[in-house]
């Protein structure tokens, strides 16, 4: 039986065309990107035009480009490296409370360490009160870091709007954004969304783990968190990951690619027969996160009396992969904090099933998964005791 994959939130496959770019640099080009030898400058070469290439795909400069060991990484620089460099006493900084951990924890960080931290609600679809920002925005508002689209539940926020609303508050106040799961999907040009800061992951967008992206507009004030030789303009010293690096801007290319834009049409019409189907067959569900806000690849679906836990063991054992909710929280027995923010039960917000699809899955993955959910959660239901 051929498995399916539909944990595409979680991490991508490498795209043939990556790993293709990736082996010259791992065996033939391994230099030292520093070394002055033709070793080294065919490596430093391949390292500037993958930023070229990504800053392209921003829509900035090439020196606004700071590539990083991970999204995890990038986002840290961007809320400790700004806050560092603010050099003031007194300070706020805004989040919402349906961030990835990379930003949450940061921020949770920064409150244990004094400063004021405010973690905007959402809706009940996830997407953040743009008056709650507006009633949270001070002068002394330092940063905001408000994520593009949520990896649980695909809730889009309006970026461009928060944006305007914090420049209108205050020029002076940095915007953050985590494009990490938008970034197959929305356009991430920087200058129309109104960002100081953005961060990616190579390894969501069919590139290799280990590497990710900050985008740091030319100006903004930003201490490294990482020192040694001076790499990355100072903000990212240790001697960069060629071929990840190569890998990822192949993965930013690929994404452009018009044959990526059909793709992304597949994926919305699998997602919405998922949806649509699920919904309609199995009593007692219910969507998470917005339906038109909305990646064209996250399904997040309730069940009443099945265990989120037990749903994924049971798809694994047919060979379908899911997930309950970010694979970061996974092994945690606290119930996700984006259901919870959206008003839903601990009950409710156990019982979830993330479902994210990507560019390999097939109609036949989607028939298939319509099949055998069915069943399962009958089954689940039966021994919760759940009365339907
Ligand atoms: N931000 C979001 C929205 C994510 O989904 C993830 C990964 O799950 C990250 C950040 C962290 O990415 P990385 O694995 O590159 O650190």
């Amino acid at each position: 039986m051929p498995k399916i994959y539909l944990d595409y939130a979680a991490s991508t496959p490498c795209d043939p065309k990556v790993v293709r770019a990736m082996s010259g640099f791992l065996k033939k080009d391994f230099g030292n990107p520093s070394s002055i030898h033709s070793f080294g400058q065919r490596a430093s070469m391949a390292v500037g035009n993958a930023r070229q290439l990504v800053a392209e795909f921003l829509g900035c400069e090439s020196e606004e480009i700071v590539f990083t060991g991970s999204a995890t990484e990038a986002s840290n620089l961007a809320i400790f490296g700004t806050v560092k460099a603010a050099k003031v006493q007194k300070f706020q900084i805004i989040t919402s409370q349906i961030e990835h951990p990379s930003v949450l924890e940061s921020c949770r960080a920064l409150a244990k360490q004094g400063a004021e931290v405010t973690f905007l609600p959402v809706d009940k679809d996830g997407i953040v009160k743009i008056s709650e920002l507006e009633k949270a925005l001070k002068s002394n508002t330092v940063l905001v870091s408000i994520m593009y689209a949520n990896n649980e539940i695909g809730a889009i926020q309006p970026i461009e709007e928060i944006g305007a609303l914090i420049k209108k508050n205050n020029p002076k106040t940095l915007f953050h954004v985590d494009a990490v799961q938008a970034a197959n999907f929305l356009d991430c040009n920087v200058k129309k969304l109104g960002v100081d800061l953005l961060t990616l992951s190579s390894h969501k967008i069919y590139g290799p783990k280990g590497v990710g992206v900050l985008y740091v507009k030319r100006g903004t004030p930003i201490t490294p968190l990482i020192y040694g030789g001076g790499h990355e303009r100072g903000l990212r010293s240790g001697t960069e990951n060629v071929a990840g690096i190569v890998g990822f801007s192949q993965a930013i290319k690929e994404i452009q690619n018009p044959k990526s834009k059909i793709q992304n049409i597949r994926i919305r019409q699998f997602k919405d027969k998922l949806i649509k189907t699920i919904l309609k067959i199995i009593p007692a569900s219910r969507l998470n996160g917005s339906l038109t806000q909305r990646l064209p690849n996250n399904v997040n679906i309730s069940f009443e009396g099945a265990e989120g836990e037990a749903m994924v063991i049971a798809l694994d054992q047919k060979g379908i992969a899911a997930s309950t909710g970010s694979a970061c929280s996974s092994g945690s027995l606290e119930p996700s904090h984006v259901l919870l923010a959206l008003g839903l039960s601990d009950e409710v917000a156990h019982g979830s099933l993330r479902l994210t699809l990507g560019k390999y899955n097939t109609a036949k993955d989607v028939e298939r998964v319509l099949k055998v959910l069915p069943v399962i959660i009958q089954k689940l239901r039966k021994i919760s005791g759940y009365n339907q």
